[in-house]
This record gives C-alpha cells, structure tokens and sequence, in this order.
C-alpha cells in the first residue's frame, strides 16, 4: 500500500515512460543501504534542517505581526499552557521593539542552526556517494575479471572501460535523491507554515509549484532522448578510442590517422552536442521559475492590496512573510525540478550499467573444484566435440587422443581447421560441448582450473608483452622471482643474449605490445615468460611461425633441451619445426586424420605427405 503510493509519486516526479531501470536501481539501493548509518544521517540532519527553517519563518511572521500588535505574541503564548504563561509574564514589560529585535535574533539563531544541519547532511551525501561510487566501481571492474574468456571476449574492450567510468555516475543518483527529499521536506515545511498562516496563500502556493512542475514535465522528454544520444556516444567513443589508439602502426601504414581522427571526434562530438542541448534546455528551466514567482508575488502583492481595503495595515505583515516564504520556496521548487532533469539524463545510464551488472545472464569463470596435484601419466581427450555458439555447426568432432607426460605432441593442420581452439579447450577457456579432457583420468571439468593453469606454460602467436621492463614482462604478475630465476629462464629461452645487449639490459621499457623489439625477440620473450613459471606442461601455439629461421634455430633448440622433463604439446606450421615429435597429429575437417611419428607419415603418402612436399618444394 505505502509501496505503490510511493512509486506513484516517485512515477510522479521522474516519469519514466517504460524505460526498464529497476536493475540499475536496485544495484543502487544494495550498494547504498551498505551505509544505514549514513543514510539515517542524511535523513535525520535535512529533517532537523527543516524544523529550524520552519521555525525561523514562523518566528520572522509573529515577529512582523508583533511589530503592528503586540498581543499576537500573549495570545499565541497562552496555547503553549504553563511554560507559556511564564514566558508571558517575563514578556509583559518589554515593548513591541524589543519584542521584535528578539524574534529576530532568535530567527537569526534558528537559521545558523538549519545551514549547519544542512551543511552535515551535505557532508554525509558526498561521503555516501562517494563510497557507493567506488564500490560500484570496484565491483564492476571485479565483475569484468571474473568473467569467463567467452563471455568478456564477447565485449569490445574501448566499451568496457567506458561502461565501468559509467558505473560511478549512477551514483550521483544519490546525491540527485538527497536533494529531491531534502527539498521536499522544505516544499512540505514551507507549506505547513503557510497554511498556519493562511490557507488561501497556501493553496495558491501550491498551486504556484504545481504549474511550474508541470511546465518542466514537456522538457523532461526531450532531455530523456538526448540522455540516451550521450550515453551510447560515450560507449561509442570508448570503444573506438581504445581500439584506434592501440593500432598505431595499422593507421599510419594503412594512412588511416585521419579517418581514424574523425571517427573518434565524431562520436565524441556526438555526445558533446547531446550534452550542449540538453545544458541549455536545462538553463531555460531556471529564470522562467525566476520569472514566474516575481510575477506571481507581484499579483498577490496587489490583490491582497485591493483585497483588504482599509485593513491592508494588517494584511501587509502576513503579505510580507508570504513573500519571503516563496522566496525561499522558489529554489527548493528549482532543485526539484533540477533533480528531475538530471534523474532523467541519467535514466539510460542507469538502464545500461543495469544491464552490465546484471548477473544473470553473464558467464562467469568457473571457480573451485579440485586442487590439480600436477600431472603423473598423461592428457587424453576423449571423444571431444566442440562448436561455438555462434557457428552453424561442429568445429571439432569426436578426437581422441593421448599426450603422454614427457612426450611432445605436435599438431599440424590447415589455417582455420582448429588447432587453436584445441590448445583453448586444453587450457579449459572453453569446455567441450560433449566428450570430455582427462588429466590423469580426472575430468578438466572437476579440477580447479587455476590449478591446472599454474602448471602451464603458453605462448601464443601474439606475444602480448606489456609497456613495461623485460624484468616486469617475465615475472608478469608475480613477485616470487628473483633476478636470477628470470636470467635462467632468459638464458633457457635463448633470450639472455639480446637482452644482455640492450642499453639498459633487463630495465629496458618494450613499448605497447613490445613494439619495440623485433618479432623473434618478443617471442622469446613470451617463451621465457612462460619458462620462469617451471611449468610441466607447455603449450606453443604457432610460437615459432611468424620467425626468422635463427630464432626459430633457437627455439627449437630449447624445445630439444626441455624434452623429457616437460609435456609440450606444440601447434607448428612449419613441419621442420616438428620433425622430432613423439607424435605428430593431422587435423583435418574437424577430425584427427592421421597421427604417427614423422618418419612414418612422411612417406605414407596420405594428408601429412603431402603438406610436408609442398613445403619442401617451396623451400
Ligand atoms: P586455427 O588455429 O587452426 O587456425 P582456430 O581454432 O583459431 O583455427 O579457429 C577455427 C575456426 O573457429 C575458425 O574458422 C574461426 O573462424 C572459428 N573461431 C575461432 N575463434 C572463434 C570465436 N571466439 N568465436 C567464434 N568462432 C571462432
Ligand atoms: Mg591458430
């Protein structure tokens, strides 16, 4: 019952036209009611607030009444029983000036008193909403890191970053809520007063905000749409921005830094131009209120004048004190009618980050499970089947293998044909769709997956070093090593020498994405990364193909020392690359064709034959 009441009148004052923001809400509302104890402040100080600045106007009216009879204060005294008479009779001797100059010191008191509760509760908004905003923040940026691969893969990255700074704005929805109670505690004090003073100029008052509310309502509209353009050119702005400035040498070979300028600036001015109109339509709002009151009071003024007559002598006081009530009526009506628009701005952000936070339909990592104690006897895939969810049909059917620990197992096959995603499934980023991965004969599925991580190392086609030291790039989130252990694995990686001779050896700073050291270098870099981490497994997924044949010389080499003590199961093109492996598969349509060791299918005169002359032809 006070529930629906109360959405009506929130519905009332920020109309909301279906636009679903109950999620974004609600997030709101968690994060906020984490702080009972400032929230009851907020209310506690804007309600003391507004008693003082009841009594100041209260005491400012019998002050000016008193100035023109005096017995208004006696009588009014003699409601308040024994304390009243007592205070009637210490009264009886002072006269009408005095008795003025006193009411309105102590009106002068009673507002001092409003502005300091005022100013805690204030102070006790900003500290809500500053923690809420960094909860959300936080909260976001975790919710970002708990995603699983397929599910933060599915986001552009330039959108997440603009998403999570959206995240704190919605908290200022607090502080837009914090005023709207605060001036409606006022609206509803001012009133009471008024209404104790006459019930006409309190109808009339009402009546006065009631039309300059409904005036507000027609932009409302327009500011809600233009709130929409803004907060999708933000996204639009953060996702190309990260995705143009992170492709420096694409642009300037592709001599695209223009259209790249203008694609950024143009989104952006996008959002800027919403944001232009919707500040000016919002100024309009403030002067018309300005302009309405004046003429309103201007009208009372002289009707109360024609009115009274020959009483005007005593009309003139309640007049006056009407007249400083709406003054300071009008700006708590202007700070709702403010709060409206900004709530109404903020709708689609709310609406959108609602969507963002929303759990339920986001796929998160999977967590637990048992602890992988490190592989004994081997990694079998077993009937595994796999398509993603976007495809028509299965990528990869029904492969059954083994990887024995020790053993190298290389995989060769067309572009395209899934050798990657095969690596992907074995480092549990996606789960087979039937079928399943043992590790010695446990189901990838029941393991804790950053314990079956740990004991692997990965190196990609793309490098993805960091704009941060050698030193920093290997130990890579980590402290736990020491300079020696990243010599060791440099020296293991065949990196050592390269490094040795950089000006500023291991401190020397790679640049985004290692941009500043050659393709072989940045792979052997990867490759001690992976290295320093002593892994039993490794995984190398075209490691060696985008290399100059020394580096790929020296890779191989490392591969040849590491053989026997880790399980490398190795994704190569080139099949020079592979000719020592334990046991080579042949991927192809989906299914492993052939599998044997090199000698063997090298004459077989099937799939892996004649990958293997054609290569050697082009050699
Ligand atoms: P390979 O490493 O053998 O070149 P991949 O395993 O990378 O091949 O990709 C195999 C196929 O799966 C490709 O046709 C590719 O288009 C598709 N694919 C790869 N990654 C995804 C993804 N995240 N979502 C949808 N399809 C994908
Ligand atoms: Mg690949």
């Amino acid at each position: 019952m006070i529930n629906t009441a109360l959405r009506q009148m929130i519905g009332w004052i920020f109309p909301h036209d279906g636009s679903d923001y109950r999620d974004g809400m609600t997030i709101v509302a968690k994060a906020t009611m984490r702080h009972r104890g400032l929230v009851a402040s907020i209310v506690l100080f804007n309600i003391i607030a507004a008693v003082f600045e009841g009594s100041t106007i209260g005491i400012l009216a019998i002050a000016a009444s008193a100035l023109v009879d005096q017995n208004v204060v006696h009588s009014g005294l003699q409601r308040f029983g024994e304390l009243g008479f007592t205070l009637q009779s210490f009264l009886k001797d002072v006269g009408a000036g005095g008795l003025f100059l006193g009411l309105v010191s102590l009106a002068v008191v009673a507002q001092v008193l409003k502005s300091l509760m005022t100013y805690w509760g204030k102070y006790a908004a900003i500290r809500l909403e500053f923690r809420v905003s960094r909860q959300l923040l936080t909260s976001s940026t975790d919710q970002i890191m708990a995603y699983s691969y397929s599910e933060v893969t599915k986001w552009p990255a330039g959108s997440l970053g603009a998403l999570i700074g959206l995240t704190s704005t919605i908290a200022s929805v607090i502080k837009v809520l914090n005023e709207v109670v605060l001036a409606l505690i006022m609206l509803v004090t001012y009133l009471a007063v008024m209404a104790a003073l006459s019930i006409e100029l309190a109808v009339s008052a009402i009546f006065i905000v009631v039309v300059i509310s409904l005036g507000i309502s027609r932009t409302l509209k327009a500011i809600k749409v233009l709130g929409i353009t803004m907060v999708d050119a933000v996204i639009h702005t953060g996702k190309l921005s990260v995705e143009f400035l992170d492709a420096p040498r694409l642009l300037r070979v592709f001599c695209a830094t223009q259209y790249a300028g203008k694609k950024i600036n143009t989104a952006r001015n996008k959002a800027l131009a919403a944001g232009e109109r919707s500040a000016k339509i919002k100024a309009v709002v403030d002067p018309s209120i300005d302009a309405l009151t004046i003429s309103a009071a201007g009208i009372f003024l002289v009707a109360g004048y024609f009115i009274s007559g020959d009483s005007a002598i005593v009309v003139i006081p309640k007049l006056l004190v009407f007249l400083v009530i709406l003054n300071r009526m009008v700006p708590q009506a202007k700070i709702l009618n403010q709060s409206r628009m900004t709530f109404t701005a903020l709708i689609h952000s709310i609406e959108v980050i609602g969507s963002f936070l929303r759990v339920s339909d986001k796929d998160f990592a999977r967590v637990g499970g048992a602890i992988f104690p490190g592989l004994k006897k081997n990694i079998k895939f077993r009937n595994v089947s796999f398509f993603y969810p976007e495809a028509s049909g299965n990528l990869l059917s029904n492969l059954n293998f083994d990887i024995v620990k020790g053993q190298t197992v290389a995989l060769v096959g067309a572009s395209g044909s899934g050798k990657s995603t095969i690596a992907s499934l074995l480092l549990g980023l996606y789960e087979p769709s039937t079928g399943h991965i043992e590790l010695d004969g446990k189901d990838l599925r029941t393991l804790n997956l950053e314990s079956w991580r740990g004991h692997i190392g990965t190196v990609d086609q793309e490098a993805f070093l960091l704009n941060e030291t050698i030193k920093e790039n290997i130990s890579f989130a980590t402290e736990k090593f020491t300079m020696e252990d990243i010599r060791s694995a440099c020296r293991l990686a065949h990196a050592d020498k390269f490094i040795e001779q950089l000006p500023k050896g291991y401190d020397t700073v790679v640049g985004d994405r290692g941009l500043r050291l050659s393709g072989g270098q940045q792979q052997r870099l990867a490759l001690a990364r992976a290295l320093v981490r002593s892994p039993e497994v490794l995984i190398l997924d075209e490691a060696t193909s985008a290399l100059d044949s020394e580096s790929e010389r020296l890779i191989q080499k490392t591969l040849e020392e590491l053989h026997k003590t880790v399980t490398i199961f190795v994704i190569a093109h080139r099949l020079s690359t592979i000719a020592k492996a334990d046991q080579i598969l042949v991927l192809d349509n989906g299914r492993i064709q052939e599998s044997g060791i090199f000698r063997d299918l090298a004459e077989s005169g099937g799939l892996f034959d004649k990958l293997w002359r054609l290569q050697t032809v082009k050699a």
